[in-house]
């Protein structure tokens, strides 16, 4: 069912994939304002979808049950719940320190988006077998460490930008080239490997990645604004993106990223029938990929749009 009263890029059926849209789309806070987030998000991609899936999707039971695959889907899901908290708490500034309404409606929305990416990605887990009572503790338990060693020094530099230095314009930088911008097509290779295994999980990850296109692409068109009527703030912010950059080098996210991926490897050589001739991109079949090679293709997937958004930002000089 299509309304066209629903802008396509955020139609569940219609919106393109999150690296082709946020590599590809304009949208500006303007645009995206209040009036345009309430029909295109609670009315649109989330229509019927309250915990981000249909109620009659389900994971599979192999993922379900203990094992490899659910093993590697509890821990993503423990730390993206995570960072979306974090991502929430982190909006709170950018919503108070937002210079016009335009940019405090995208934000207030941007901030109601993260909040309720955490809700469905810590929800999900209850779907996989975590009781209910034991949810919070379980979260903790299954991404505590990932989060001191990678989410806190993130939210650190965030924190000293935004909260420290009170520098809006430095906090979108921060939020979109250096948080979102690296993390969100490892938020896509998840939609598409765990789209046979859990189908549920994989329009979760949908739903979050058609609300990171607008993320992504109006967080550029504010540092893009920024920037030609500042052009004395380009130095400030190259600054900025090289210390975020030196600050991802130490970070010990690519381990984790393998540790999950090998996980999910194990569960992907035990269940190859179930994978069957399912793509995970086009002419590539899932059961043939390795850990390296998706880990790999998420990379450039990451750089090929951070490129492209950097030098419509005006920020070439930091490729
Ligand atoms: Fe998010
Ligand atoms: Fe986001």
């Amino acid at each position: 069912m299509t309304d066209a009263s629903i802008p396509p890029e955020a139609d569940w059926d219609r919106a393109p994939s999150l690296v082709d849209g946020a590599g590809s789309l304009e949208l500006t806070a303007a645009d995206c304002d209040l009036r345009y987030w309430l029909r295109a998000v609670p009315q649109g991609t989330l229509r019927g979808k309250v915990l981000g899936h249909d109620e009659d999707v389900r994971p599979h039971e192999v993922t379900r049950n203990p094992g490899p695959l659910n093993e590697a889907l509890t821990q993503e899901l423990a730390f993206r719940s995570i960072a979306e908290d974090k991502a929430t708490r982190a909006l709170g500034h950018m919503v108070a320190l937002a210079p016009d309404t335009a940019t405090l409606e995208f934000y207030t929305t941007q901030l109601m988006d993260e909040a309720r990416h955490a809700m469905v990605f810590r929800r999900h887990l209850l779907s996989l077998g975590v009781p209910e009572h034991d949810l919070f503790a379980t979260v903790d338990r299954l991404a505590a460490a990932d989060r001191d060693a990678v989410l806190v020094p993130l939210e650190n530099l965030g924190l000293q930008v935004l909260r420290d230095e009170r520098d809006f314009i430095g906090g979108v930088v921060v939020l979109t080239i250096l948080v979102e911008g690296v993390l969100a097509p490892a938020a896509q290779l998840s939609e598409l490997k765990w789209r046979v295994f859990d189908p549920a999980a994989a329009d979760v990850e949908r739903g979050a990645g058609i609300d990171e296109i607008r993320h992504l692409t109006v967080g550029s068109s504010v540092a893009r604004e920024h920037l030609l009527a500042h052009p004395e703030d380009k130095e400030r912010l190259l600054d900025l993106i090289t210390r975020g950059r030196a600050l991802w080098e130490k970070l010990p996210a690519t381990e984790m990223t393998l540790r999950r991926e090998t996980l999910f490897q194990k569960g992907l050589d035990a269940h190859r029938d179930l994978a069957g001739d399912y793509e995970i991109w086009p002419g590539r079949r899932l059961a043939d990929t390795t850990v390296e090679e998706r880990v790999e293709t998420a990379h450039a997937w990451s750089e090929a749009m951070q490129r492209k958004r950097l030098i419509y930002m005006g920020l070439e000089e930091a490729i």
